[in-house]
């Protein structure tokens, strides 16, 4: 690869680290944070290596879907500070070489939004078209309810103008009409408005929902692929190396479609592996490395000036509805014995240390999978000293407690109680915090540095094609990834794997130690503990690292 694409495709191997400034750091003393407040803790980022900040919504919301509720997307919620303060922050981040994103949530808006008021007020209004209305609801509802808990249906009666809306969240939440063209326009302005403030792309919320076909006769509207093709375009336009990471949870076959059809891929930039990670956690159940192997092999290769983003937690919960009914159930056995710790039939609100009780062993195993897979590692905050949940907050905002900076009081978030609880015992902030694990090389904290690091120095593990190799134990994940080859062993047992490396007369240089493994007769036998995992460079003997 040249050096001018590394920096250009700078998302091909990007340290993106998601936070919600609502619960990142209180800069104003009111329990709720803020932009301020945020500013003061960007030195952990730059510390920790984190090349892009991906920002959750920090728009004016009656914030019934944590902020995914909108009512103006060209402000910032008063709550979290002003436009000035995140002109603020931008330059901050700028001056430490980190670039932003925030999530571009146009699927729906708040109930609230002055657009949603106007089309509601009459069947002639200027916005009326700016929503879906129907007579009736469309034959197959309520099919497809994204929370089948607490909405029975995808249309919402209107009593005033006598119709139904679409909402595919919450009733609150009606969904735009992304094939009107003044929809487009309007979505693409406030694309160009934030880009102007300095943002680099966007994580696009709800992908495949953002251009379904909602009615029947919609048939004959254009290609839904055609809108990501032109936002992309038009997002280009304003700025070459500006990307899309999109929130596409769909089996590969479907998926694919979203990157676009041209060979460098014109849609979507980045789309999050799904299906990968469910597999992961079907094989941490299993202490069984296939599952994941094999939705690795199966996973197609990205255009080419796109990528995978790799993720072990987000802001929802942990979905597993690409699973099998059985498989989900294994899951669902090992890491969330407890109902209250599941939503929705087919997901868990739990953060990963937590599900694994607190083992060192398997949380390190795990981040370093993060790392080593192929593609782009996305960190959710406080995964980095490894944040557990708080089960008393309701649904899936349990995982959405405030981050933990020191153990001192209220964790260092606040000078005042938060408005969001933290978790107590051994998750709360007097057993793990930033300022703990700053000061000791042995701590999670260290460790994700160091994990950071060796990604980084090793671009092939993003840009490289990748082989998934058969070590001889099904414990055991060995992927290649032109020089790079990593070792993760899902069982508690050690295991010891035989590696068939084209490569004689080399070795296998230990990144993480000075160790050094010979390749004799094109195999290496290569020994990793219980839930650990190792990473090799192939190496001349002289000049191994
Ligand atoms: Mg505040």
């Amino acid at each position: 690869m040249r050096l001018t694409q590394t920096s250009e495709l700078w998302w091909k191997n990007a340290i993106v680290y998601c936070l919600d400034i609502e619960t990142f750091a209180d800069g104003n003393g009111d329990g709720i944070g803020d932009f301020r407040g945020a500013i003061q803790h960007l030195d952990h980022l730059d510390r920790l290596g984190v090349t892009c900040i991906w920002l959750m919504p920090f728009f004016p919301t009656p914030d019934r879907d944590d902020g995914y509720d909108i009512v103006d997307f060209y402000s910032v919620d008063p709550r979290l500070g002003t436009l000035g303060d995140f002109v603020e922050f931008m330059r901050v981040a700028r001056d430490r070489g980190i670039r932003v994103i925030a999530d571009l949530v146009v699927n729906h808006t708040s109930d609230q939004h002055p657009w949603f008021q106007d089309a509601r007020s009459s069947r002639d209004s200027k916005h009326r078209d700016w929503y879906i209305w129907s007579d009736k609801p469309e034959p197959d509802d309520p099919k497809g309810v994204v929370f089948p808990d607490q909405e029975d249906s995808l249309w919402q009666w209107d009593a005033q103008t006598e119709q139904y809306y679409f909402h595919r969240f919450y009733k609150f939440q009606p969904d735009l009409n992304t094939s009107n063209p003044e929809v487009r326009d309007e979505i693409a302005r406030i694309l160009g408005f934030w880009m102007e403030l300095g943002l680099s792309g966007f994580r696009v919320d709800a992908v495949p929902f953002l251009v379904e076909r909602v009615l029947e006769q919609d048939d004959a509207l254009p290609d839904p692929h055609e809108f990501f093709a032109d936002l992309r375009a038009f997002m280009n336009r304003r700025d070459g190396t500006a990307m899309l990471l999109g929130e596409v949870n769909l089996p590969y076959k479907d998926l694919m479609a979203y990157f676009g059809d041209t060979p460098l891929g014109n849609e979507i930039t980045m789309c999050f592996d799904f299906i990968g990670m469910q597999r992961m956690y079907l094989s941490l159940a299993r202490e069984d490395a296939r599952p994941l192997a094999e939705a690795l092999r199966e996973r197609p290769a990205p255009p080419k000036d796109s990528q995978w983003a790799s993720f072990v937690r987000n802001h929802d919960e942990l979905t597993l509805d690409k699973l099998t009914d059985a498989e989900r159930e294994e899951v669902f056995a090992a890491f969330a014995p407890d109902e209250d710790m599941r939503i929705y039939d087919r997901g868990i609100r739990r953060r990963l240390p937590a599900m694994l009780e607190g083992d060192q062993r398997r949380i390190r195993m795990v981040y370093s999978l993060l790392f080593a897979l192929p593609g782009t590692p996305v960190l959710f905050y406080g995964e980095e000293i490894g944040m557990g949940e708080n089960l008393a907050i309701e649904g899936r905002q349990s995982v959405r407690t405030p981050m933990q900076w020191t153990s001192g009081r209220h964790g260092g978030f606040s000078t005042v109680e938060p408005a969001i609880p933290m978790p107590g015992g051994d998750f709360g902030p007097d057993e793990i915090s930033v300022s703990a694990q700053r000061r000791d090389p042995d701590s999670l904290l260290s460790w994700i540095g160091r994990l950071v690091e060796q990604y980084r120095e090793a671009p092939e593990l993003a840009w490289g094609s990748y082989e998934v190799m058969d070590g001889g134990d099904d414990a055991v994940l060995v992927i290649r990834n032109q020089g790079i080859v990593t070792l993760h062993n899902f069982a508690g047992r050690d295991a010891k794997a035989t590696l068939s490396l084209d490569a004689d007369g080399k070795v296998l240089a230990d990144l993480f130690s000075d160790d050094q493994i010979e390749i004799k007769d094109g195999q290496a036998q290569v020994e990793v503990e219980g839930y650990s995992c190792r990473w090799f460079r192939v190496s001349d003997p002289e000049t191994a690292p």
